[in-house]
């Protein structure tokens, strides 16, 4: 859990609530706007957070701190115990956002400043706003605010919808619900001075803000934060999910990395970059051999020769050459790591599984994934659309950090057969043209891949082994995850393959559970058992006659009945899915990756 307080500006740190650390890379990054019992405010940017003593806090991931060129990432925790043993919770700032506030007695709408009578610095931000007019009566924060595609927010103008461009020497604003609907129509602003009002009912629609430009307010990065934007404003509802979709880069930690010689490198890394310069200096040479190797060059800590920690040392200190380019390449190196010879690494343990003789044309290879290492980090955000071709920034200033989230766990990797996958391939022919054009429409699977049909193929099974394992094992299927491997047309690898894991953030990773079910009788059941079902879903036969949903989802026959995850668990926010691809359908057999498998079993 992390805590957040009001502000490093802020002398007193005060307690609003508390998140989950994983939500730091999910829905609760900077820039994102939270709710708490009586307060609404906005994720403070990295320019915000207080770095005192967060040392404890900072992880590495080599291949990622070369990709995007910082030196660590933060992951804030509560989870750490001090020498005394008390929780040192790392507090995030939060600003209020909005800071239009109503009353629900008098009807009076401004900016809580005005409107409140306990508004002050002094005050405890979690105390309810009390009305200055009404007695106990306690204010309730605007539901509506503006943002652009660039990721600016600024408060709705409620002046500017209720006089529309004309003077009002002293507005005095209200906002009242009338009528029973509950939907915006019944929400109406009015003046009390000029008498003019308006109620909220189309506010939502494009045309509504078409004539206003946005400000360029970024309330995150700092109360005074603006440029120059002029870019269209549409308004959003304050809880609306397209207020906040937050950009990561994640890579599990492999070889050379993963060793534990090279997380103790990690541990220590500022020490070993100051005695490095051209290699690493006489003296800090001397001063590591004296503390960590005995005169036979044998050292227990760090659990290697002295020769080897050199080795090891000089490899993690080397500026990469082989610069990564494009997030998708971490999954060309972590495939070749997981269909290449067994590891067994601190942070990355691999182990053959046989694979029964029947699923031998269709799978080519499973590994026991018994330890892993993600990094999730956050880099920017988007509003308004997923897919925006404009990022937020997460500070105002050049940062050498980012915040991120370190998880450990352990899977199950399957590799699928190259030459089914090319028959396959020619027996779908042209089916999912339409899917393709709305995946680059939507500029889906960004960081990932681009589309392909082995795509739709690949993340179909992922999504009915996830369920399968949720459903007969007793797995909670919100706890699975899946990473999928899917080689572009030009790609100098060729990939078809999927990662299914589970993880946790303690640092004694998982239990075990999901590993077994990788070995050759229990996996041979769940694929048979998962195929068998998939044949059939409770919404047939509309949801396997349907090509194209009519929610322009990028999905054949998919529903929550058959084949959704939750949605956390999912890379592509269940679309670009088809069970027939799988297994199928009545009378295009041929279209099923398994189906002569269904047949024969
Ligand atoms: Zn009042
Ligand atoms: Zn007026
Ligand atoms: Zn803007
Ligand atoms: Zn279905
Ligand atoms: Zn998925």
């Amino acid at each position: 859990m992390a805590q957040f307080n009001l502000g490093s500006q802020h002398k007193k740190i005060k307690f609003v609530g508390s998140i989950t650390k994983s939500k730091i890379t999910n829905s609760s990054g900077c820039g994102a706007l939270v709710e708490f019992p009586g307060f609404s405010g906005i994720m403070g940017g990295q320019n915000l957070w207080d770095l005192k003593g967060t040392k404890k806090f900072r992880i590495h991931e080599k291949a990622l701190e070369d990709y995007l060129k910082k030196d660590y990432f933060l992951q804030v925790s509560s989870e750490i115990q001090n020498a005394k043993g008390y929780e040192e919770a790392y507090k995030i700032p939060v600003l209020r956002f909005p800071e239009y506030y109503y009353c629900p007695s008098c009807h009076e709408l401004d900016y809580a400043r005005r409107l409140a009578k306990n508004f002050g610095a002094n005050k405890d931000i979690t105390e309810p706003l009390l009305c200055s007019r009404c007695k106990n009566v306690e204010l309730i924060p605007s539901r509506f605010v503006m943002a652009c595609e660039a990721g600016h927010i600024e408060e709705f103008p409620f002046f500017w919808w209720v006089h529309r461009g004309e003077k009002c020497e002293n507005p005095r604003l209200m906002l009242e619900y009338k009528g029973y609907s509950g939907g915006l129509e019944s929400i109406i602003i009015s003046c009390a001075t000029c008498k003019k009002s308006n109620s909220m009912k189309n506010v939502l629609n494009k045309e509504a803000t078409r004539s206003l430009r946005c400000n360029g307010k970024s309330p995150w990065l700092g109360k005074s934060a603006t440029c120059d934007c002029g870019r269209e404003v549409r308004v959003l509802l304050r809880g609306a999910t397209n207020i906040y979709f937050p950009d990561t880069v994640s890579a599990l930690t492999i070889p050379p990395w993963s060793t534990a010689v090279q997380k103790s490198i990690s541990e220590n890394i500022d020490f070993f970059k100051m005695s490095f310069v051209n290699g690493v200096s006489e003296s800090a040479r001397k001063a590591i051999s004296d503390n960590f190797f005995d005169d036979n060059g044998l050292g227990e800590i760090l659990s290697c020769t002295k020769d080897e920690f050199f080795r090891q040392l000089g490899l993690r200190l080397t500026p990469n050459n082989q610069q990564i380019i494009d997030p998708s390449d971490f999954r060309k190196d972590e495939y070749r790591a997981f269909v290449g010879a067994d590891v067994n690494d601190d942070m990355f343990k691999t182990e053959s599984a046989q694979i029964d003789e029947r699923l031998l044309p269709y799978i080519s290879k499973v590994k026991l994934v018994k330890r892993i290492r993600k990094v999730n980090v956050l880099t920017s955000f988007r509003r308004i659309d997923a897919f925006s071709q404009f990022s937020a920034p997460l500070s105002d200033i050049a940062e050498k950090w980012l915040p991120a989230t370190e998880m450990l766990g352990e899977g199950i990797f399957i590799e699928f057969s190259k030459i089914s996958i090319e028959n396959w391939e020619v027996r779908v022919g042209s089916r999912y043209e339409q899917m393709k054009s709305r995946y680059n429409d939507n500029r889906m699977g960004r960081g990932i891949c681009s589309f392909s049909n082995k795509l739709v193929l690949v993340h179909s099974i992922s999504h009915l082994i996830m369920r399968e394992l949720a459903y007969s094992c007793g797995y909670d299927a919100a706890a699975l995850s899946e990473r999928i491997y899917v080689s572009d047309e030009d790609s100098d690898i060729w990939m078809a393959g999927v990662l299914i894991y589970t993880t946790t953030s303690c640092s004694d990773g998982s239990l075990g559970g999901l590993v077994r079910l990788g070995q050759k009788d229990r996996f041979m059941k769940v694929i048979s058992s998962m195929l068998k079902k998939a044949i059939w879903c409770s919404n047939d036969p509309i949801c396997i006659e349907t090509q194209e949903q009519l929610d322009n989802t990028a999905n054949y026959a998919a529903c929550h009945a058959c084949s959704f995850v939750p949605e956390i668990a999912c890379e592509f926010g269940n679309k670009v899915l088809d069970r027939v691809a799988v297994v199928g359908k009545p009378g295009h057999e041929e279209l099923g990756f398994f189906s002569e498998f269904n047949r024969n079993t």
